[in-house]
């Protein structure tokens, strides 16, 4: 590429920094951290390509970010010695944005500023987050290894397009040259940049530098100016560049010198989400495998987090040098919500993708960190309603989890968000399904909100109670009102309510809890066992028995619809009832997989009738037995959700009664 080009934006990234000017005013100062963690990203980069090519280091094995401002031509510029871009890189990832899930992202976004403003702190805008402040970015890059004629200087003004162009440049690394708006004119001050820096980037392992500066003889000193009683503009550069953060990754500091603010600024930097994190965990784990852990929950759920393909969000180093984002071994899917750091002392610097899947090392750290996860979410699960602490994790020692927070409501919280992402687990983590099973909450017939724990319901299961009863519907007013719940209601036992669209396929994978059996009150015959007494248990069966002919003739009827019909005793106000066999699917969850155009076996119900209800008693001899019938059977459809086969004949049937 010789000659400027000018280029369109991807129509999303349009969008998006569309929104990003006008909606992100109000934390403008985030730029800086967006534009320094790519820079740091960078450098990590080159130390990865580097460990099997050297020469890329050229003349400058000192990583660092350069930090300078210009009063006069009103820029800022963040220069790093990273891996830099070629022109094809400029163009491909500064004009397009790879994530993805970005088309549902941008889809979701309603036009509401405010409301668009939440939304994109979870998106993460990262380096068109420059244009909140400036109105123009111009990019000068090299890729390391490459010769300095290959340099590119991209440029926009951050609308529809961008130009790219062909330069020389002798250092390697990209430089981002923010032309400022006006009211962001308070960034060409080294003060300020100072503290900006040290609020969001003082994690960062690399040296941030910034040049010194003198004071000019015979400069105003004005002691109202924030700058420490000095006018900006009295300094004059030196030429010497000093250090001006820590310069050491957050995670292999010791804890005590590790403030909370700290832990959720890294915590912002590293995840780009906008809100602090609901608790965090950080430990060094010694043993087989030696490693530290920074493990985050957030507090609010990623746009994203359907995508089971999502990434996982933990990074992975290796004696800090960084490896890989994403690091999906690490991490079970159904934590995928999870963001943080492990490094590992053990693991080999030139790992693979490949490589991870296979090591013994990096199972040991899954396990330790799922582990920890769980104990996090016990801890605050502990705290919000007081119980009894669960179990430890082997192997840690210097455990540092954010004690000092308030965890109260935290849990409640957390599950509100993420609750059916981590029922996924019971399916897919069975080591650790006991300890998933206790952190699970649902709605029952005593509680309308997802609060009820196993262990809360076993609590105050009736004597001669053998089951956990539980029922699972589209929504919380038909689990509620749904026939087959009438017996338990009437005998005052709980039945808890499911309605999450996971429940069913997640309680395929537990069968009890705690030694007492999970019954579906919708599948199988109902059987209360010792709950029901002796005359109820004879009458009963008198009733079945002398149902008999009347069932017969039913199922007769019916045989096209039903694969049986019988008596039962769950009903107390409705006629009858549908459930399925005790191996059966669920209709409710057959009807699922048909909405989402999949293949449900095809399996016919079970029709459940209550012989005390006065339409099943006037059957017997009645006229219009057959459209009864099948009135009976299509308004049990209703009543749990369903549509009757052919709706129109049911209407018909109803008329011609009702005439
Ligand atoms: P993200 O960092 O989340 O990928 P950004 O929009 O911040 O998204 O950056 C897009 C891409 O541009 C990065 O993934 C990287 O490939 C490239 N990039 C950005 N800044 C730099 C930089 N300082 N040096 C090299 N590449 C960069």
């Amino acid at each position: 590429m010789s000659n400027k080009q000018t280029l369109s934006f991807q129509a999303e990234v349009a969008q998006l920094l569309h929104l990003v000017t006008h909606s992100l005013y109000s934390n403008q100062e985030i730029f800086l951290r967006e534009l320094i963690s790519n820079a740091s990203d960078a450098c990590d980069k080159l130390r990865f390509e580097a460990l099997n090519n050297n020469a890329l280091y050229e003349d400058a094995p000192n990583l660092e970010v350069r930090v300078s401002f210009d009063q006069a031509a009103k820029t800022l510029t963040i220069t790093d010695n990273g891996i830099g871009m070629t022109a094809q890189e400029a163009i491909d990832h500064l004009g397009t944005i790879a994530k993805s899930g970005t088309k549902d992202f941008m889809g979701k976004l309603s036009g509401d500023q405010k409301a668009d403003a939440q939304l994109i702190g979870q998106f993460g805008v990262g380096f068109y987050s420059g244009f909140i402040v400036a109105d123009k970015i111009t990019v000068e890059s090299r890729r390391a290894g490459v010769p300095a004629e290959e340099g590119v200087r991209w440029t926009s003004g951050g609308t529809g397009d961008f130009e790219v162009e062909a330069i020389t440049r002798a250092e390697r690394g990209t430089s981002i040259i923010l032309h400022l708006r006006d009211d962001a004119e308070e960034y060409l001050n080294a003060w300020k940049l100072k503290s900006v820096i040290a609020k969001y980037s003082d994690h960062i392992s690399l040296p941030i530098l910034m040049e010194k500066e003198e004071w000019k003889d015979g400069e105003l000193i004005n002691p109202a100016d924030e700058s420490g009683g000095r006018q900006p503009g009295g300094m004059a550069k030196t030429g010497e560049w000093e250090t001006i953060n820590k310069a050491s990754a957050l995670w292999t500091r010791p804890k005590k010198d590790i403030s909370e603010e700290q832990y959720q600024e890294f915590y912002k930097a590293i995840s780009h989400d906008h809100e602090a994190p609901l608790t965090w965990a950080h430990n060094r784990v010694e043993g087989n495998t030696e490693y530290t852990q920074l493990l985050y929950i957030p507090a609010k759920a990623p746009f994203d987090l359907w995508n089971r393909d999502k990434k996982a969000g933990v990074k992975l180093y290796v004696k800090r040098v960084f490896i890989m984002d994403d690091a999906e071994a690490l991490m079970p899917t159904y934590l995928r919500f999870v963001k943080g750091v492990i490094d590992s002392a053990d693991l080999p610097l030139n790992v693979s993708r490949e490589l991870l899947q296979e090591s013994r090392d990096v199972r040991a750290i899954r396990e330790g960190s799922t582990k920890r996860v769980l104990s996090m979410l016990e801890d605050l699960a502990k705290h919000d309603k007081h119980e009894a602490a669960a179990a430890g994790v082997d192997g840690v020692t210097d455990v540092v989890d954010a004690d000092d927070q308030a965890k109260e409501g935290k849990y409640s919280a957390f599950y509100a968000e993420f609750g059916s992402v981590l029922k996924e687990g019971l399916g897919e983590d069975f080591g650790n399904r006991e300890r998933l099973a206790k952190l699970l909450r649902f709605a029952s017939t005593t509680s309308d909100t997802a609060s009820v724990s196993f262990a809360d319901y076993k609590a105050r299961m009736k004597d001669g109670q053998e089951a956990i009863y539980y029922i699972t519907a589209d929504t919380l007013a038909a689990a509620k009102n749904s026939p087959q719940l009438e017996v338990f209601k009437k005998k005052g036992i709980e039945v808890l309510l499911m309605t999450d669209r996971v429940d069913e396929w997640a309680l395929n994978y537990l069968n009890e809890f705690d030694g007492t059996p999970l019954q579906s009150v919708a599948k199988g015959a109902v059987d209360l066992g010792s709950l029901q007494d002796e005359a109820e248990k004879k009458a009963a069966e008198e009733a079945a028995e002398a149902f008999k002919p009347l069932l017969a003739k039913l199922k007769e009827a019916l045989k096209d619809k039903a694969e049986d019909v019988r008596v039962t005793t769950r009903l107390v106000d409705s006629p009858a009832c549908l459930v399925v066999q005790d191996d059966g699917m669920s209709t409710q969850l057959a009807r699922m997989l048909k909405q989402a155009g999949q293949q449900a076996p095809e399996s016919k119900p079970v029709l459940e009738v209550n012989a005390e209800h006065a339409l099943v008693k006037k059957l017997e001899g009645s006229v219009h037995f057959h459209d009864l019938a099948h009135i009976l059977f299509d308004q049990a459809l209703l009543a749990e959700g369903g549509l009757p086969a052919d709706p129109a004949a049911y209407v018909k049937r109803v008329n011609a009664l009702l005439v």
